[in-house]
């Protein structure tokens, strides 16, 4: 038979913010049968373990049926779970659906929402919602509903520099293809909320952290820092890549630093391709930088720079720093940094662990980054810890429900290897990806000459690399299969979800032809046009989208010619010097003959002189030099809002129109 759990529940901490329950041993022993021990424990916690936060039990018995524990099947099991970041969570919610009994020891759950402002916003993909789904389909509602929809757009890797796109990927088909939901950016705060709801905060144990476990036959004892002592059926090690509980497994072990650090922020930004758009990896050379919308007019960015771990910054210094780092990049990027406040950066070494070939034993295993911990460029590691919890309780379960039928007492360390098997290539592979990833982004060369020392003279002539070209080719064959194996490939190990897509999952009847179209792509830019001087004495000017209404620019006004007139007094802006017209969104520049000329300056830096009476078309980032005097240069923005410094009173915007 299944043991007792006669452990004693220690008294209350005097700094724990969730109240222990205040009774002891002694207590526990009148209990009389296993089941009705593990109903009898549930209840004193219910009525005990009352909780700071708002641990809704009826949430928590909101989804999924715990199945009764009947006079002749075994005691559920009772679980301790180290560890209460979202693989810790999950998995209590996964165990708690099945039935079982669980403890949760989380060292701050205050952390973790620090935590949450450290690293913002997590992505949780098509294949962490379908797990969520499996687990608890309300939760999983829950979390769908907070979170921001990100793969119904265009998601990729663009140059750093040109913010031209290298490659797109679709992660829309391959979700809705398999009958997924398609992937959301979730606040972690939110996300763990959620989640600790539904667990239900009697089962969080906060300002525990577990500093050691025994193994003792059948029942393992968790030894928490404060000299409290659980014991139960077994332990997972949802601690994290710093885990104790893996340490104490396998002895000590270095991680990997990844050669990068990294800094997140969140802007209040709004970006003009926010309709289209979803997340966007500008790659650049021993650098890189990530951007993603994560909803309510906010978007998330990580920048990547290789550089030794330990490295600080001076006080205040870390906008400025990411300005030098990514200066010359595109706009896409500046304007992400320039948006975002100082005190709104956070920086982080990045590190991962090599997977391991075991993930337990005997009664003890891991889960999530405690075993797996990978570098975030797939924004895969917290979904991978989602399809562990799913797995994990499943295989659970099944002993359980296999003791139940044979009448033999749970076998604890079986499930734990299928488990451990069943989850460890898939990792691996996912692992991997994060890492060639990260060698991808590093080794990327726009152009010849770049990253070669006294050869970089070389970049002036822009020749595309070799690299980029070739690597291009591979990621774009390779990629829809990777995609949809990541997103889908863990599906039809998920019982009980009916294959079905929300209706709220749509996406644009554009969004193919955008993969194909960059240009269909720019025109679906719903901001506003300006031309911004790069020196401080011209004023910006507004581009009209009436396609009846060109702007003539001048030296002069001219109220007399169709269109609208905008006057640039400089030396070499000719009398009637240049046409700007509109069509289907897109803007086109003419030289009206001008002796002085119009220049544009591309995206890659190539400047152009616009000939005579022949329209050229412009694109945002351009930049636009009217006369050879360098007195008027114009720099092309899309914007949805104006920056404050030019909203301000005072501040005139020449309104072509
Ligand atoms: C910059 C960045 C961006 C990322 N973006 C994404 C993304 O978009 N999508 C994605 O899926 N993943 C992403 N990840 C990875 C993801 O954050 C992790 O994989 C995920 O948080 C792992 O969850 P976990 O529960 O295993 O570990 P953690 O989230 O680290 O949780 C471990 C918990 O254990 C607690 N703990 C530690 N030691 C003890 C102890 N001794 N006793 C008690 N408690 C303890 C900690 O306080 C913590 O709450 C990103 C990671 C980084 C660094």
């Amino acid at each position: 038979m299944a043991l007792l759990h006669t452990a004693p529940l220690p008294s209350s901490s005097p700094h724990s913010k969730i109240h222990l329950p205040a009774f002891t041993s002694g207590s526990l022993s009148l209990v009389l049968s296993p089941s009705a021990l593990h109903n009898n424990i549930k209840q004193r916690r219910r009525s005990s373990r009352r909780v700071v936060a708002s641990a809704s039990d009826a949430a928590a018995g909101s989804a999924g049926t715990a199945r009764p524990n009947t006079p002749a099947s075994p005691p559920k099991l009772r679980i301790l779970i180290a560890g209460g970041g979202i693989g810790g969570l999950v998995f209590a919610l996964a165990a708690k659906r099945k039935g079982f009994d669980v403890l949760v020891f989380e060292k701050d759950v205050s952390a973790i929402r620090g935590e949450g402002q450290y690293r913002g916003p997590i992505q949780i993909q098509s294949n962490a919602l379908a797990a969520l789904e499996a687990i608890d389909p309300e939760v999983a509602e829950e979390v769908m509903e907070a979170g921001c929809i990100t793969g119904d757009r265009i998601n990729g890797l663009v140059d750093g520099i040109s913010g031209t796109w290298y490659i797109k990927f679709d992660t829309f088909t391959p979700a809705v293809e398999r009958g997924l939901p398609v992937t959301r950016v979730i606040s972690r705060m939110t996300l763990q909320e959620i989640l600790a709801r539904a667990v239900g905060a009697d089962v969080i144990v906060n300002d525990s952290t577990v500093v050691d476990f025994t193994e003792d036959g059948d029942r393992v004892t968790v030894i928490l820092e404060n000299g409290q002592r659980y014991e139960g059926d077994l332990l997972v090690g949802a601690d994290g890549i710093w885990s104790k509980v893996r340490k104490i497994l396998f002895g000590a072990t270095e991680a990997s630093y990844s050669g990068y650090t990294c800094y997140t922020g969140i802007a209040d930004f709004v970006p003009p391709d926010i309709e289209t758009v979803g997340y966007r990896v500008f790659l650049g050379h021993k650098q890189y930088f990530v951007s993603s919308d994560v909803g309510a007019g906010k978007m998330q960015w990580y920048a990547f720079h290789k550089e030794p771990p330990g490295g600080t910054d001076a006080p205040n210094g870390r906008k400025e720093r990411l300005l030098k780092i990514f200066g010359g990049w595109c706009d896409n990027v500046i304007d992400l940094l320039v948006a975002t406040n100082e005190d709104a950066i956070l920086r982080r070494d990045i590190y991962d662990r090599v997977p391991i070939m075991s993930w337990g034993r005997g009664r003890v295993t891991l889960l999530g980054d405690s075993v797996h911990a990978m570098q975030p460029n797939m924004g895969q590691g917290g979904c991978m810890a989602i399809e562990d919890s799913y797995q994990l309780a499943l295989e659970l379960e099944k002993a359980w429900i296999e003791s139940a039928r044979t009448g033999a007492p749970i076998d604890i360390t079986s499930p734990l290897k299928r488990y451990e098997n069943e989850r460890r290539l898939r990792v691996a592979i996912v692992y991997g990806m994060a890492r060639m990833a990260a060698i991808m982004a590093s080794t990327y060369r726009p152009y010849l000459g770049v990253g070669l020392g006294p050869l970089s003279f070389l970049t002036k002539f822009r020749i595309p690399h070799p690299g980029k070209v070739g690597g291009r080719f591979f990621i774009k064959l390779a990629m829809p299969a990777m995609l949809s194996w990541v997103l889908g490939g863990n599906s039809s190990k998920l019982e009980g979800r009916s294959l079905s897509c929300r209706l709220s999952d749509r996406a644009s009847d554009q969004l193919q032809r955008w993969f194909k179209d960059d240009d269909a792509l720019e025109r679906a830019l719903s901001g506003e046009w300006y031309l911004f001087p790069t020196n401080g004495s011209l004023q910006p000017i507004h581009l009209i989208k009436d396609e009846k209404m060109p702007i003539i620019i001048g030296n002069q006004s001219h109220a007399d010619m169709p269109g609208v007139s905008v006057v640039l007094p400089s030396p070499e802006v000719a009398d009637i010097h240049a046409c700007i017209s509109c069509k289907e969104n897109a803007f086109f520049l003419t030289n009206m003959q001008s002796q002085y000329g119009t220049w544009i300056i591309d995206n890659e830096g190539r400047r152009y002189l616009v000939p005579p009476n022949f329209s050229v078309r412009f694109h945002p980032s351009n930049v636009i030099e009217f006369g050879s005097d360098k007195k008027a240069i114009f720099r092309v923005k899309v914007l949805k809002t104006l920056p404050e410094n030019l909203t301000g009173e005072g501040r005139q915007i020449l309104q072509a129109a």
